[in-house]
C-alpha cells in the first residue's frame, strides 16, 4: 500500500517508509492511498474467525506487499497474545476490556505491532532509527514494552513531570536497555511539540534516523481497528445497532473505528468522549476548531488540546462537515461527572471502571437519551489499577493488583529532567 501526506506537498510513499519517517517529509500525517472494503463473507463469517484471523485480513491491504503474509501472521499472532473481552453492564451498555496486555492500557496492540514491522524493517540493515515519543500517560509504558530489546531501535519517551501516574511513570522509566525516559517540566502538549519539532530539525534529522510511535505513525494508528472488529464479533448476533464510544485524546482510536468501518464493518455511529479537553465537542457544535492548551485532568492520557488524527477523521470524510456529524456525536465531561459515573458503575453493575473508561461510559449514556434502541460499546481503554489514587478514593475499595502492575513496583525509576528544546536535542546528539 502507498500513501500520501495530508499536507500533499510531498510524494506518495510506501508502508515500510512511512513507518520509518512517521511523519511525511512536509510534517503531513500519512493516509493509504485506498481503502478496499473486505468482502461481505467476511463478516458473515466472522464467528468462525479468530482474532489473529481477523487482523490478518484486515489489515493485509495496509501493510503489503513489504510485508510477507507469512511474516504477518507471525507479527499478529505475537501482537495479539491475549484477550479483548465484551462485558456487558445492561441490554444498552457494554464495555470492551483493552486493558489485558503487558501494560494495560490499550496502546500495547498498536506499540507490538508497529515494534514488530520496525523489526522486520531493520532485519539486515544496520542503520538505527530512534523512535521518539510523547506521552500523556499509557503510550510511553507501551512502547517502552512492546520495543524493549528489538535490535537497531532505541527509543526516547517525553512525558510531563508530575502529571502521569506513579504506575504509568514506572511503566515507562524503569525497563534499562534500549530505553531511555526525559521527564519534561511542562504539559503534553509541550512534550509532543517538542517532538514534532525535533522532526522538522534538518541538523538533526540529518544525523539520526528520527521516528514516531505516537499514533501519527501508520503501525501504531491501523492495528487499533481490530477492536472494533472483535467487539463485532462478540455481539453481532444478540445486538443490531452497534455504536462504540471512544474516550478520545489524540482520536488515534477513534479514527482507527472509522477505519474499520470503512472497511465495511456495520457500525452505526461514534461517539467521541472527551474529558474537559473539548476541542472536538466543540467542533461538532459550532464547526470551529479551535485548538487551545490542554487542561489536567483524571483521565489524564486524554489531556490533549490539539488532537492530531483528528485531521485523519477529516479526511475519511472528506472535510465534509455534515457526513461527519451524522457518524460522530461528541460529549465532554469534568473530573466531578466522571467520579460519579466511576460510583455509578460500581454500585449498580459491581464493575470497577477506570477514569477513561467512565468518561465513555458517560458519553454511551448521553448518546442513548435519544437513541434509545442502541446498544453502546465504550472502551475500556487502561486497567483501573493503573489509576489507583482515584479509584479506590471513589468506590472505597482496595482494588487487588494485577500481575502486571505488580512486576512494576518498586522498581527504580531512571529519567533525565529537560525543559527545554535544546535539552531533547543535546540528549538526542550525544
Ligand atoms: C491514549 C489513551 C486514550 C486516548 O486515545 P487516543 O487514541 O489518543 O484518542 C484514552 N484512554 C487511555 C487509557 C489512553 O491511554
Amino acid at each position: 500500500m502507498n500513501y500520501y501526506s495530508l499536507n500533499k506537498k510531498a510524494p506518495n510513499t510506501t508502508f515500510k517508509d512511512a513507518v520509518i519517517k512517521g511523519l511525511a517529509p512536509d510534517k503531513g500525517l500519512y493516509f493509504p492511498e485506498t481503502i478496499t472494503p473486505l468482502p461481505q463473507s467476511f463478516f458473515d463469517n466472522i464467528d468462525d474467525l479468530t482474532y489473529p484471523e481477523i487482523a490478518f485480513e484486515a489489515i493485509k491491504q495496509f501493510v503489503s506487499p513489504e510485508i510477507p503474509e507469512a511474516i504477518l501472521k507471525t507479527i499478529v499472532e505475537e501482537t495479539l497474545s491475549f484477550d479483548f473481552p465484551v462485558v456487558k453492564l445492561n441490554d444498552n451498555i457494554s464495555t470492551l476490556e483493552l486493558f489485558h496486555g503487558p501494560t494495560m492500557a490499550f496502546k500495547d496492540v498498536g506499540a507490538r505491532f508497529m515494534a514488530r514491522c520496525l523489526g522486520y524493517f531493520n532485519k539486515d540493515n544496520t542503520n538505527e532509527v530512534t523512535v521518539l515519543v510523547a506521552t500523556s500517560g499509557d503510550t510511553g509504558g507501551a512502547v517502552a514494552n512492546g520495543f524493549l530489546g528489538v535490535k537497531g531501535v532505541n527509543v526516547v519517551i517525553l512525558y510531563p513531570s508530575g502529571k502521569v501516574s506513579d504506575i504509568q511513570e514506572m511503566q515507562l522509566t524503569t525497563l534499562g536497555q534500549n530505553i531511555k525516559a526525559l521527564e519534561v517540566d511542562g504539559v503534553f502538549d509541550d512534550c509532543q511539540d517538542m517532538v514534532k519539532r525535533a522532526f522538522l530539525d534538518e541538523e538533526l534529522t540529518s544525523k539520526i534516523q528520527l521516528t514516531s510511535a505516537n499514533s501519527i505513525n501508520v503501525a501504531r494508528w491501523l492495528p487499533q481497528l481490530f477492536y472494533f472488529m472483535f467487539a463485532y464479533k462478540q455481539l453481532h448476533k444478540t445486538h443490531k445497532e452497534i455504536v462504540f464510544s471512544v474516550p478520545s485524546g489524540n482520536f488515534g482510536n477513534v479514527c482507527a473505528g472509522m477505519m474499520a468501518q470503512q472497511l465495511g464493518l456495520p457500525i452505526k455511529h461514534f461517539i467521541a468522549s472527551n474529558n474537559e479537553n473539548n476541542v472536538v465537542t466543540n467542533y461538532l457544535q459550532t464547526e470551529e476548531y479551535n485548538p487551545k492548551p490542554s487542561v489536567q485532568t483524571i483521565s489524564n492520557a486524554m489531556d490533549v488540546g490539539n488532537p492530531s488524527n483528528f485531521i485523519r477523521i477529516r479526511e475519511i470524510y472528506k472535510n465534509d462537515f455534515n457526513a461527519l456529524k451524522n457518524n460522530l456525536s461528541s460529549f465532554s465531561f469534568s473530573d466531578a461527572e466522571t467520579k460519579v459515573a466511576l460510583k455509578e458503575i460500581y454500585d449498580k453493575y459491581n464493575y470497577v471502571a477506570d477514569p477513561h473508561g467512565a468518561v465513555g461510559y458517560l458519553g454511551s449514556k448521553a448518546y442513548l437519551e435519544n437513541n434509545p434502541k442502541a446498544h453502546c460499546v465504550f472502551l475500556e481503554t487502561a486497567h483501573p489499577t493503573k489509576f489507583l489514587d482515584v479509584v479506590e478514593a471513589v468506590i472505597k475499595e482496595k482494588q487487588p493488583l494485577p500481575e502486571q502492575i505488580q512486576s512494576v513496583m518498586g522498581k527504580t525509576k531512571e529519567a533525565t529532567k529537560i525543559s527545554s528544546y535544546d535539552g531533547l536535542k543535546s540528549f538526542l546528539l550525544k
